[in-house]
Order: C-alpha cells, then structure tokens, then sequence
C-alpha cells in the first residue's frame, strides 16, 4: 500500500494540469494512466486561442511550430455548399493529439511524486479513497481525482455509468493525405451530420477529416462520414485500405455536481465539452487546474475540496447552460437550415461563429446582441415561409 495527498487517474490534458498544478502547490500526487507515453487520442487537435491561453497558463507550454500548425483561413459549408468563412478568421493551433498529450503528460509526471502508465486499475474505491492496480498495488489518497475521460471508470464507480446514451456525443475520424488542403484552411461543415458537424483540420504531415454530433440523432453515422469523405477525396470513400475510428464526446451532457465526497471528476469525466463547437482541450485543461488549487486549499485545512472546486467552476457550468440554450436553435430540426442561412447573408453572424469556434469570444461575451440577431433571423424566415404559404 502506498499512500498520497492527491492520486489523478488519467493523463490527458485534464489529469496532467490537475497532477500538475497540485503537486506545484506542494501536494504529494501520484499520476496513472491506463497507456504509456505517446499514446493515440482520437480528436479533431484543434487547439483555439482559450487552450492556448491555458496551455501557457499551467504548463508554460508555448504554442511553437514543434507542436502546432497554425490555421487562420477558414471556410463555411452545408452539405458541401459554401457559406462562408473568412481568410483572416481567428487562428487556431492544429496539433496531433499523440506528441500534445505526450508534451502535458512529460511536464506533469516531472513534477510528481510518482507516476504509473502504463498501469490497469482493477478497483476504485470511492469512499477510501483508493485505487487498485493490476499487479497488486493499492495506491490510497486523501483525495481522488478522477481525469480518465468520456468513458471514466471513476464516474462508472460514483454512478454507476459514465454516461447517458441518449445524450452522449460520437465522433467518426480519419488521417489523410496532407495536400488535400495545401493552403491550411480549416472547414466546417453545418450540414455533415444531425445536431454536429463534419470537419478538415490541417495539420504538420496530414489532415484529418471527421464527423460528429449527438449520438442518438445519428443512428447511422458512418454513413455520414462516408458522404463528407466523398466530397473530399472520391477516390477513397470506399477503400478497404481506410480506416477510421471513432470516440465518444460528452456533447452537452456535464455533471453539476462534478464528484463526491473526496473524489472530483474532471474535462469529459465531468462532461466538460463545449455542445455547440464540440471543443473540450480548454475545460479540460482548466477544470484540472481547478480541482488541483481546490486539493490544494482542502488539504491545507481551507475548505472541503468539493465545494472549493464547484465555486471555481461556476463560470464554465454558465458557459455550458449558455450553449445548450443556443444550439437548440442551431441545430434543431426543423430549423437547422436557419442558422446556415442566417450565417451566408451576415457576415457579423459568421465573424461571431468563427469568434466562438477559435476560443475568442465566450458565449457570456456574444450573449444576447448574438442571440436577438439570430432569434430575429430565425423568427423572420419562418414570417416569411407562413406569409409565402
Ligand atoms: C472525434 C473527436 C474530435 C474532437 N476534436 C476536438 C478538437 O478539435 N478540439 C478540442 O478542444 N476538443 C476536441 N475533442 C474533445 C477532446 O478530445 C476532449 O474533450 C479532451 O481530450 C478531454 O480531455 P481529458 O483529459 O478530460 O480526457 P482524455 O483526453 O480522454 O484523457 C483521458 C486519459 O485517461 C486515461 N484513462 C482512461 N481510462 C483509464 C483507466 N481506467 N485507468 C487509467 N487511465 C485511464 C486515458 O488513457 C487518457 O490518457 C474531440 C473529441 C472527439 C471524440
């Protein structure tokens, strides 16, 4: 039996800033991870200017030409139609998520008390806390935090699934060759997929292109990926030779009370990815830092680290209600052709989308102007169809 301050599960880019930021305040932490290091993470990489301000933030990690290509050129479409975009959008940070996490996790085991990976847990013990490793170990802490992702066994162990089905996200990927897009533009699609989007990243050797959205309104999502491949490159839609892979996402489904007791969930753990863009790098990256300063203040006698660690989420929990209020009206049925539409004829719409998607704009700073704009928009088109009819 070994004994800590603070064991993290997980070394993502949520478990390595919570391992991090507590073993700076002087915490003893121990850091497990299911994987050694580099590992793959399925993801789109992109990194928007908020990451970016976190990833500096806690890791002094700088956004270099080593880790990231840089993307300023972005491009709108539906269904493959354009709609818009702008050459000098908001820059975004295309990384490979495989040397990215590898960089965090290096930087937060070098401040450890020890690190585990590649380690399998075979019991969780909420109440202890405690955890249980393949080979016999039992690591048991004065605080448990649980940093393993969409599918976390922490919060499988606290309620008894991670996850609900008809909530959860899905994200079907590939890697394709690098000149598909030569001159390093992002795309968007609004159309490639039901309350999601399909999506081009660019990035050092290769791009990856993807679809992803609500799960439960996708029964068939492979055929949704199948159709954007074919708009981009024909020649490979139906190789054998092509395979993608697919992750869940917590897509608009976050926890309120993100733990119990001396355990707190973190990034998709606790849900925290954005529901409209689908971003999850930034509260990831935040919310570890969180729960560590709440170990911190807890362990010091301050406070108990449960509370201490929802006052310092609340801003991010008012993000996430924000978003799940405005992407009903970008992605609901029978309106989804609305905010397309409204983002091809105003270009203040689709400087505002761009603005959110880059991590510029908070949905707190866009907040009602943006909303009355497309409540407007919305309201005048369906005038428009009951006066035509
Ligand atoms: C298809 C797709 C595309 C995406 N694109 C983007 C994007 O472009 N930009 C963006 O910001 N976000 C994107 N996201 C979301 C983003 O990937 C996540 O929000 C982010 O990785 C969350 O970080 P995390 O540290 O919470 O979890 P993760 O990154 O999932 O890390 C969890 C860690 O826990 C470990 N682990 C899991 N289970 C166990 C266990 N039982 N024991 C020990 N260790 C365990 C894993 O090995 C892993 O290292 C995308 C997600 C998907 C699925």
């Amino acid at each position: 039996m070994q004994h800590f301050d603070v064991v993290v599960i997980g070394s993502g880019p949520a478990g390595s800033a919570a391992a991090l930021t507590a073993a700076k305040a002087g915490l003893s932490v121990a850091l497990v991870d299911k994987s050694a290091f580099p590992r793959e993470k399925l993801c789109g990489g992109g990194v928007t200017g908020r990451s970016a301000r976190y990833l500096a933030e806690i890791f002094d990690l700088p956004t270099g030409p080593d880790l990231f290509l840089p993307s300023t050129r972005v491009r709108l479409t539906f269904a493959g139609r354009p709609i818009g975009g702008q050459e000098d959008a908001p820059r975004l940070h295309m990384t490979m998520r495989r040397d990215f996490d590898a960089a965090l996790h290096a930087r937060a085991a070098a401040s450890c008390a020890q690190v585990f990976a590649p380690a399998r847990i075979t019991a969780i013990d909420t109440e202890a806390p405690s955890v249980t490793l393949a080979d016999g170990r039992c690591l048991t802490a004065r605080l448990l935090i649980g940093a393993d992702g969409a599918n976390s066994a922490v919060a499988r162990a606290l309620y008894g699934r991670a996850f609900d089905p008809e909530k959860i996200g899905f994200g079907l990927e590939v890697e394709l060759d690098r000149d598909l897009t030569p001159d390093n533009t992002t795309e968007i699609d609004l159309g490639a997929a039901n309350w999601g989007y399909g999506w081009v990243f660019p990035k050092h050797g290769s791009i990856t292109l993807g679809v992803g959205g609500v799960h439960a309104r996708n029964p068939d999502m492979k055929a949704h990926f199948q159709r954007y491949l074919a708009q981009h490159a024909p020649h490979l839609a139906d190789s054998p030779r092509l395979r993608c892979k697919g992750a869940f996402l917590p897509f608009g489904e976050y926890r309120k009370v993100p733990g119990r007791g001396a355990v707190l969930l973190v990034g998709d753990a606790a849900g925290l990815v954005d529901p409209i863009t689908g971003e999850g790098i930034a509260w990831a990256l935040k919310s570890g830092q969180y729960a560590g300063e709440a170990a911190a203040e807890a362990l010091a006698g301050g406070a108990q680290a449960l509370p201490a660690y929802q006052r310092r989420l609340a801003y991010i929990h008012g993000e996430m209600r924000a978003a799940i209020r405005i992407r009903a009206l970008i992605y609901a049925g029978p309106i989804r052709h609305y905010f397309p539409r409204a983002v091809e004829r105003n270009p203040s719409m689709s400087h505002s989308y761009l603005q959110l998607l880059a991590g510029e704009k908070d949905y707190a700073d866009l907040g009602h102007a943006v909303l009355w704009r497309l409540a407007r928009r919305l309201g005048g088109s369906v005038l428009g169809r009951r006066r035509a009819a």
